[in-house]
């Protein structure tokens, strides 16, 4: 179904917890999810004078996650939507949603793999939810996650993806921190992919998500070094 075909529902926040000093998940009660794991939801907030605004926010949660729907969301300064998520909405608000939407962007553990997924910030959201559902179907298939974030502080879910690099059979992280430590100044380059290539093995998905720019520069990388462009998928959060 066309996105704007879909019908808006009322969700109440049933829970709110920081993730990074930026980004905040919010846990939706009763929509549990029948979607696909990288497929997003249309977020709408209308003002007392019936001004509204919407945006996209990719889905967190694997599907049929009993705790609910997860979004998370980075609060951008002066972002109309973000800005409420990050300072105004308290457990118990209500907001519209709608979705879920997107067709090509998803993956789901009997679409296999090896799987290798690229996310810059926020963008890992969507494959988190990849990650999440390879792990509740105790999927086996080869995956790799390369994270490109500033600072580990801003590393979501760092926590849970190291312990799922450490104990989940076939699943790796490669973790870049652009503005600290040992590889600070240092951008997703050739030599990283290729290596990544070789760790997960020739892939049959590839999925890259973040700021347009980041998007535009991985997606040269993987062409440079003989990924098929039509395995390629990729999501733009803007920016
Ligand atoms: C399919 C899809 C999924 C998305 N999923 C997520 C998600 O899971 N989590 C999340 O936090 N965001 C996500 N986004 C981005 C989100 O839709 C909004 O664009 C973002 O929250 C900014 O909206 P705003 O109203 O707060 O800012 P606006 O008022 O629209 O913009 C404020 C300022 O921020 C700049 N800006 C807009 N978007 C970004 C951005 N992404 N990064 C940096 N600067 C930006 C604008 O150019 C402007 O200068 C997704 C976007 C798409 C298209």
């Amino acid at each position: 179904m066309a996105a704007d075909k879909i019908p808006w529902q009322t969700a109440r926040i049933g829970a709110i917890a920081s993730v990074t000093p930026r980004v905040k998940s919010f846990r939706f009660e009763g929509l549990a999810g029948r979607h696909r794991a990288g497929q997003h939801v249309e977020v709408r907030l209308t003002a007392p004078d019936g001004y509204s605004a919407q945006r996209s926010y990719s889905i967190a949660s694997a599907p049929g996650d009993a705790a609910g729907l997860e979004l998370m969301i980075e609060g951008l300064e002066q972002g109309e939507v973000s800005s409420y998520f990050a300072g105004v909405a308290e457990v118990g608000d209500e907001v519209e949603l709608r979705g879920p939407i997107g067709g090509s962007f998803v993956w789901s553990p009997e679409d296999e793999g090896p799987v290798l997924l690229v996310g810059g910030g926020s963008g890992v959201v969507p494959l988190l939810a990849m990650i999440r559902a390879r792990f509740a179907a105790r999927s086996e298939t080869p995956m790799l996650l390369i994270y490109s974030v500033r600072n580990l502080a801003e590393a979501i879910a760092l926590d849970e993806l190291q312990v799922r690099a450490r104990d989940a059979p076939g699943f790796d992280l490669t973790l870049l921190t652009t503005r600290e430590g040992a590889t600070a100044g240092r951008r997703i380059d050739r030599v990283m992919i290729e290596t990544a290539l070789d760790h997960v093995g020739k892939p049959r998905h590839v999925f890259v998500c973040g700021s347009n720019g980041f998007v535009g520069s991985v997606s040269d990388l993987l062409v440079d070094a003989a990924v098929k462009p039509g395995i390629i998928r990729t999501e733009r959060f803007g920016g």
